[in-house]
């Protein structure tokens, strides 16, 4: 028997409808790019540069965040590579690239907050339509980008003063196994050998926090990388991220090529942020990277003539996954994060 395909649903499977967000509109084979436009409101309004790039073969959609804080500038840099180097003709599927997703504190140069709000971007997911100018950023991103991607990164470095080196967050949520453990492989795919394991994130998916567990909330595995430091895009640290990239697209089979897992990755169920008792000058005695006895001296806060307030010293044995490299120190904030590794998981 043969079965006859009428030519009118030939050509529908065939060209898709064109997926239009914000001002980009690509059909099957074509990479364009545009804005989401983020309105005024009680603040500001803002925009977030993104490129449709729309494989000829459909297929999954993959979500690349970079610049959800604007100093974190290494995966910033990556993505325009990305952009020009994914072929849509050789693609399976659709990435979806936010350059920058925090347009405010990556043109105001800050670390952590938005110059406008003060928030921190990755705090205030799955964020308002009618709230300050971080929360409709990510409501903008919630709606526009994650609702419609199957799978998603949201890549991070050190931010201005944080000296770190790569690793990944992966974050069961014991809720959807499939996504627990498809994030687990997208952690070993992407290529840091260093996975911090955080079972703690928030479970409502009404008030997810992050980027990462928006998605995650919503059935769809994601993942956090850390890749690159102290504010500049390091050529070493680029490369890692594009590679990040495109490993995870051969994972996810959506270009041709080898699957790559890391081979032998240290998992962090155990790690701390430490942070300053007092304001003053901070003067760290570690590197990003260096291993640490308990109790070993993790730097020095001054105060502002020089006089020891505080020695910092580990608390556990462990790995220094970030360490703050530059000396501004307020009460609170973060000096640097220590994890104890762990073989397997
Ligand atoms: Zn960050």
């Amino acid at each position: 028997m043969v079965t006859v395909i009428p030519a009118l649903l030939i050509a529908t499977l065939q060209q898709p409808t064109s997926l239009t967000i914000g001002s980009a509109t690509a059909r099957p084979g074509q990479a364009t790019s545009g804005f989401i436009e983020v309105p005024a409101g009680v603040d500001t309004a803002t925009r977030i540069p993104i490129t449709i790039v729309r494989g000829a073969q459909s297929g999954p959609t993959l979500a690349l965040i970079a610049g959800t804080h604007g100093s974190e500038v290494a995966p910033i840099i990556a993505l325009q590579r990305v952009r020009t180097m994914i072929d849509p003709a050789a693609l399976r599927g659709t990435v979806l690239i936010v350059h920058v997703a925090n347009m405010p504190s990556f043109l105001g140069r800050t670390i952590y907050y938005s110059p406008i709000d003060r928030k921190n971007l990755n705090r205030v997911y799955p964020g308002k339509p009618d709230g300050t100018v971080s929360e409709r950023i990510a409501y903008a991103i919630t709606n526009q980008i994650i609702e419609r991607a199957d799978y998603l990164v949201d890549l991070h470095a050190g931010d201005g003063n944080e000296s770190l080196r790569p690793y990944s967050y992966w974050s069961p949520l014991g809720l959807n196994a499939r996504a627990d453990s498809i994030a687990r492989e997208m952690a070993l795919a992407f290529g840091s050998d260093h996975i911090v394991v955080d079972t703690a994130r928030p479970r409502d998916v009404r008030a997810s926090v992050y980027t990462q567990n928006t998605a995650q909330l919503r059935g769809k595995p994601a993942i956090t990388t850390e890749t690159g430091y102290l504010g500049i895009p390091a050529e070493d640290m680029v490369q890692r991220n594009v590679d990040g990239v495109f490993r995870l697209l051969r994972y996810l089979r959506m270009v041709p090529g080898d699957v790559e897992l890391v081979r032998n990755p240290l998992f962090f169920d155990r790690t701390e942020v430490l942070r300053s008792p007092a304001t003053g000058v901070w003067h760290a005695k570690v590197e990003r990277g260096q291993s640490v006895q308990k109790g070993a001296l993790v730097g020095i806060l001054t105060d502002f003539f020089g006089a020891t307030q505080a020695e910092i010293r580990a608390p556990f044995g462990g790995i220094v996954l970030y360490i703050v490299a530059t000396p501004a120190m307020s009460q609170g904030e973060p000096l640097g994060m220590i994890g104890e590794p762990r073989l397997e998981r």
